[in-house]
């Protein structure tokens, strides 16, 4: 209790900044990446964005190519931890399709216990410590996960068939709501949305860096002597890819999707950035990402955004737009 109010004080928005390794192979001569603090980056900028130079960033956090898994989560952990104590948690992956969102939010492709992603530690997490409170506290988790593609909201964990879960996909009442009480129980869940995505995905190739997924955890205690009950909920999002196409480069369903992308995205940031300023209107209908996440952005809810960046000199405008972005928010 006594953390959560030191948490107020200091806002309910941070913004985090994560910067992947070079891939393997790849000379790291060329980066764009002058240097990292604790709480700021700074970019080599040629002169073609403005002045040749240094520009800097400052977040509430950065993480360089070395920070491991376990330290980013270790700086997210408190923020996860007060979903049982009620309250309402958004957690953000935003970035460049290939600058490590997925890494960031699940893991790589072959996951080692090092390399797990947030969602696992976050689950396995909220086990522990319901577990350590069982004398006091009974809690029910149970999850949901959905995709986000050209604006329709689909139920990933629907057995049957793939399903639209909604004609107007506000709260998707009828989406599947699954009971867990293990870690295992959640990698299981999260195979079979994998799964159920890769299912669309042969259809048009690579369709997850085009859509945001979201996997929601919804948690219920029951004070087992006054009987009083309290529910907190967690949205941990994986954002499609941010990057910018050129409006003369694709047509078609490519055009669609990225302007279905391009739109929930800034949609997204002028939500964040009106809470941020304290406005007291916040844009949530511009798009079906921010309606449906509504009840968890905003109020006594807690936002964390992570900004993910490539340090390869090829992705410099996209790096810049994305600190762009993240700087807005912040
Ligand atoms: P995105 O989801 O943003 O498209 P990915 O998470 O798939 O990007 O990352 C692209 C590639 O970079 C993957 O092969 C991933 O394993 C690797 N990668 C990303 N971030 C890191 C990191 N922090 N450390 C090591 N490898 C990373
Ligand atoms: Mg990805």
């Amino acid at each position: 209790k006594l953390y959560n109010q030191v948490q107020d004080l200091k806002g309910n928005i941070r913004v985090y900044c994560r910067v992947r390794p070079f891939l393997t192979g790849q000379p790291n001569r060329f980066g764009t990446v002058d240097r990292i603090d604790e709480g700021s980056i700074s970019i080599i900028t040629p002169s073609k964005y403005g002045k040749e130079g240094r520009k800097s960033f400052s977040f509430n956090k950065v993480f360089g190519p070395l920070a491991t898994q376990g330290e980013v989560f270790a700086d997210t952990q408190p923020l996860i931890r007060s979903v049982l104590d009620g309250y309402n948690v958004c957690i953000f992956a935003y970035g460049q399709t290939g600058s490590g969102k997925t890494y960031t939010m699940t893991g790589p492709k072959d996951l080692t216990e090092e390399s797990l992603g947030v969602n696992y530690r976050a689950l396995s997490d909220l086990f522990l410590l319901s577990d350590q409170r069982k004398e006091v506290i009974c809690y029910d988790i149970s999850v949901q996960m959905l995709e986000i593609y050209n604006e329709q909201v689909r139920d990933l964990l629907a057995t049957d068939d793939i399903r639209n879960s909604s004609q107007n996909g506000i709260n998707v009442p009828d989406a599947s709501l699954v009971s867990v009480s293990s870690p295992s129980d959640v990698l299981n869940l999260m195979n079979i949305g994998q799964r159920n995505r890769a299912v669309s995905a042969t259809a048009m190739n690579d369709r997850s860096s085009r859509s945001h997924s979201c996997l929601t955890v919804h948690v219920q205690g029951r004070d087992l002597t006054s009987g009083a009950v309290l529910r907190g909920s967690m949205h941990l999002v994986d954002l499609a890819g941010s990057e910018r196409v050129e409006k003369s480069e694709v047509t078609g369903d490519r055009l669609k999707e990225a302007q279905h992308i391009n739109k929930s995205l800034s949609a997204l940031g002028d939500v964040i950035a009106s809470l941020a300023q304290k406005n007291s209107h916040v844009p949530y209908r511009n798009s079906k990402l921010t309606q449906l996440l509504q009840d968890s952005l905003g109020g006594q809810a807690k936002t964390l955004m992570f900004v993910h960046i490539s340090p390869e000199a090829d992705a410099l405008g996209e790096t810049i737009s994305t600190l762009k972005f993240a700087e807005r928010v912040a």
